[in-house]
């Protein structure tokens, strides 16, 4: 990206972030050794920062604020240890939020300041580090109580390898009341090992108790362009690729990588793409069929979680107690239901596309698709059908997203997808 040198390893790695990219840089920056205070404090915050969160108020916890601690003794906190506990990163979908987490979680767990990419940066990409605990709601709509009664036990063990652990919770603004007031305690007095960054789409979705103790740091959007950018340089992805992979994970830059370098989740845009390429030639008995087919393939790329579970248990045998390693096993089951939820989203993603593109198609704007692997079947599919019918079909796609989040059988809903589809190519 730029060669602001302000920017540090790995912050640098954050696209189209220049403001985010500089803050978090110097607000993880060591102290030097001569006592200057650890940047941070002055550090151009991207928005006006929420006031800073109180110091820590753990027993052993260093006084944050104009002292910077002294280094090099056994057992002393980490010179940035006036970093905030908790930060509240937000901005809309595709800015790379995720991704920043995951190097501001690097930047903390690696010995190095997350500058050296050593297998424990390794292990905060790949989210296998077990000192790096990755959150998103677990419930149809909301985090569980469970959830964040877990989190709270868990923040007060000691960090297996690090000097830290990081907490990333994904749809802050999904803390319901109930699940907030737990999770309040746990912001209001931190283990102060422990960090926390959460993520939303604006401030004002999330809670204001929970908001205000963190600090703030917002995102912009990212243009198309850059987000093209990225993928393209980080997968090798051409811009039809990295555009798909783009629209497949809903304008997300994470998802969207994940996606090309997953074989089994660009199977089920093929499998999709296959269904809706041949509906002219289908009875309901294939109809139903295919929706089958597509659950069982919505399934399918849940293989890598269940590796890093398998891995995640296997370092929990050695240090975990019996009760804490079933609650683990608990929170591997409601992770991979989520991620199921993601992958029938992807689904929708893949028919919502496909519809909008046929719609440029009859307007005569085929340079517009997003899908330019399969324009010819699209081109074919608008031929059969009419501008009013992919309207509906993309109306019934947003209908049926809504649905699935009161916990409809997916079958169901893709059945009425298929069926819809059907009816407006015969
Ligand atoms: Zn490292």
């Amino acid at each position: 990206m730029s060669f602001d040198p302000e920017i540090r390893p790995p912050f640098d790695e954050l696209v189209g972030q220049e403001l985010v990219a500089r803050y978090l840089s110097r607000a993880t920056a060591p102290a030097v050794g001569d006592g200057t205070p650890a940047a941070g404090d002055g550090a151009p915050v991207p928005t006006p920062a929420a006031p800073a969160p109180a110091p820590a108020a753990g027993d052993s916890a260093p006084a944050a604020g104009d002292s910077a601690p002294a280094a090099g003794a056994p057992g002393t906190p980490p010179p940035d240890d006036q970093l905030a506990q908790a930060f509240l990163f937000t901005g809309p979908v595709g800015a790379g939020k995720t991704e920043a987490a995951l190097l501001l979680a690097q930047s903390q767990l690696c010995p190095n300041g997350g500058a050296d990419n050593c297998d424990e940066c390794g292990r905060v990409r790949r989210r296998t580090h077990p000192d790096l605990h990755v959150l998103e709601p677990e419930g149809a709509q909301s985090y569980l109580l469970e959830q964040i009664a877990q989190l709270a036990r868990d923040a007060f063990l000691k960090p297996m390898r690090a000097r830290r652990k990081v907490y990333i919770i994904k749809e802050a603004d999904r803390l319901s009341a109930s699940t907030a007031n737990a999770f309040l305690k746990l912001l209001e007095e931190p283990p102060p090992s422990v960090r926390f960054i959460l993520i939303a789409r604006t401030r004002a979705g999330v809670l204001d108790t929970i908001a205000s103790r963190c600090q703030l740091v917002s995102f912009v959007a990212l243009s198309e362009v850059a987000a093209i950018n990225i993928l393209a340089a980080e997968t090798g992805a051409n811009d039809d690729q990295a555009r798909i992979a783009l629209s497949v994970g809903g304008g997300s830059v994470s998802q969207a990588r994940s996606y090309i370098n997953t074989e089994s989740r660009r199977a089920f845009r093929r499998e999709v793409i296959g269904i809706l390429s041949s509906l002219e030639r289908k009875d309901a008995h294939d109809l139903l069929e295919a929706a089958k087919k597509l659950v069982t393939v919505a399934r399918a790329p849940l293989d890598s979680a269940r590796l890093r579970h398998a891995e995640e248990l296997e370092a929990g045998k050695e240090q975990l107690s019996k009760g804490a390693l079933s609650s683990l096993e608990q929170r591997q089951k409601r992770e991979l239901s989520a991620l199921e939820r993601r992958n029938v989203i992807e689904v929708l993603n893949v028919l919502r596309s496909w519809y909008r593109d046929a719609l440029l198609i009859g307007l005569g704007r085929a340079e517009d698709c997003v899908n330019r692997d399969v324009i010819e079947a699209i081109s074919l599919f608008r031929g059969r059908t009419s501008e009013a019918a992919c309207l509906r079909l993309l109306g019934q796609v947003d209908q049926s997203e809504k649905r699935l989040q009161y916990n409809v059988s997916v079958q169901s809903v893709f059945e009425s997808l298929l069926f819809e589809a059907a009816r407006a190519v015969n």
